[in-house]
């Protein structure tokens, strides 16, 4: 039996994903392309999950490890080239460049990037002179030198996951929004019924890309998934004139721009653990409770990344969102069949959006063939899960 799927399906098998985050509809779309019949299932609207509140970098970099991931990191890159092009996905391109304030992790930096060179990243530490060529609208001083990382993108992460699910669509794909999945109960037929909020849905095999939600894996297949969520702040400007053409990962803020102009900020510390903060986060909630919060919070991280980009300080801000991040716990995917479940089939995972398009295709694939792909191997529900707490 194929670890990753326990039996080939019939030639049109109905496939149910859920969740209509981006790792759902790349899944949604790759099965449909494969010649499933596919409903893909959202509770809320495609892309409001943590496809929304995401920083959107697609990387392989130096912190994707062990090797194994990197390089499942390295396929998820190549694999943005060929669906930006297979769909018309705007990505930007042209690196990243990376530096930090201590001197301590500069020098770590350094023997990251010379591991990166290694494991075939074609990364290198680059001097200011030249960084300031490459980046004309950065403040440098802070540092005499950064990692860029040339393979490196971003997109517009909604845009995206909606082009995704369109095209997914196109092939005959069911689309179902405000629909919730609240079990899943096996028939003795070998079918599956999903009880929805929107009725009964019969189906062969189901797809769980419920990000963060933890608990739905035990709720909707019996297996146990030890998962957690940490929460980052998103600030997404209105159009800017061009002031970027990398992704930066400067001290205390990741910042790039979009082909359409909006500059993204990530935050690169979580919250503070005081009281009530982690009394305001209780509820896992995507907005801050009132808009002098959500405006405060976007001022402090617009003015530490002025300090970066100059220019950028009077930006107009347009969203500030809370991100839930989708954490298994050891900080790997976790992708593949439930043992004990026939039809229930997991891929939730971080750094979903770089990996999206090729686990869409690895996921249709074992699917669809019921083979094993071996690059899955050490990403399997039923391991056992050691905590890292990256992120
Ligand atoms: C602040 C932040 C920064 C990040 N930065 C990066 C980055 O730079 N690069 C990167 O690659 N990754 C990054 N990530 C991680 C990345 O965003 C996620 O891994 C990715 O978005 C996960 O996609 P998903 O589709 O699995 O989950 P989601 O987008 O959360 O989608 C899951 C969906 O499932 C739906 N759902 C759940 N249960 C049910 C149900 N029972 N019925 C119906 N629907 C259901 C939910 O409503 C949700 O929409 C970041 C995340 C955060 C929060």
């Amino acid at each position: 039996m194929a670890a990753g799927s326990p039996w080939a399906l019939s030639a049109a098998p109905h496939v149910a994903v859920i969740g209509g985050g981006i790792v759902g509809c790349s899944i949604a779309y790759h099965l449909a392309k494969s010649g499933a019949r596919v409903t893909l299932i959202e509770q809320h609207a495609l892309a409001t999950g943590a496809s929304h509140g995401t920083f959107a970098w697609i990387n392989a970099t130096w912190a994707k490890q062990p090797r194994h991931y990197h390089q499942f990191s390295q396929a998820g890159v190549k694999a943005w080239r060929r669906l930006e092009h297979e769909l018309t996905i705007p990505v930007k391109w042209g690196g990243s460049l990376e530096w930090f304030a201590s001197a301590t992790r500069q020098q770590q930096l350094l023997s990251d990037i010379k591991e990166q060179i290694a494991w075939g990243e074609p990364a290198r530490m680059v001097a200011k002179e030249r960084l300031e060529q490459l980046e004309p609208n950065v403040d440098f001083s802070g540092t005499s030198d950064a990692a860029f990382s040339p393979n490196d993108g971003a997109v517009n992460p909604v845009l995206a996951a909606t082009i995704m699910a369109r095209a997914a669509a196109g092939l005959g794909a069911v689309i179902k929004e405000q629909c919730r999945v609240e079990s899943a109960t096996e028939l003795p037929s070998g079918q599956v019924m999903l009880h929805t909020s929107a009725g009964m849905l019969a189906i062969d095999r189901y797809v769980l890309a419920t990000g963060a939600s933890e608990g739905m894996a035990q709720q909707l297949a019996d297996i146990a998934l030890p998962q957690r969520s940490t929460p980052g702040v998103i600030v997404i400007t209105a159009p800017q004139p061009p002031l970027l053409n990398r992704i930066v990962v400067a001290p205390g803020v990741h910042i790039h721009q979009r082909q359409d102009g909006r500059i993204v900020l990530g935050e690169q510390d979580g919250a503070p653990a005081t009281t009530a903060h982690v009394a305001r986060l209780k509820g896992r909630p995507r907005q801050f409770p009132n808009t002098a919060l959500a405006t405060a919070h976007a001022q402090r991280m617009l003015t530490i990344a002025g300090t970066v980009v100059p220019g950028l300080g009077s930006a107009v801000v347009e969203e500030v969102i809370i991100g839930w991040r989708p954490l298994p716990l050891d900080g790997l995917p976790v992708i593949g069949s439930v043992p004990r479940k026939r039809a229930a089939y997991v891929a939730i995972m971080h750094s979903g959006v770089s990996l999206a398009p090729h686990v869409g295709d690895v996921v249709a694939r074992e699917i669809m063939t019921g083979q094993s792909v071996p690059a899955l191997k050490d990403y399997r529900p039923e391991r056992h899960f050691m905590s890292t707490g990256q992120y």
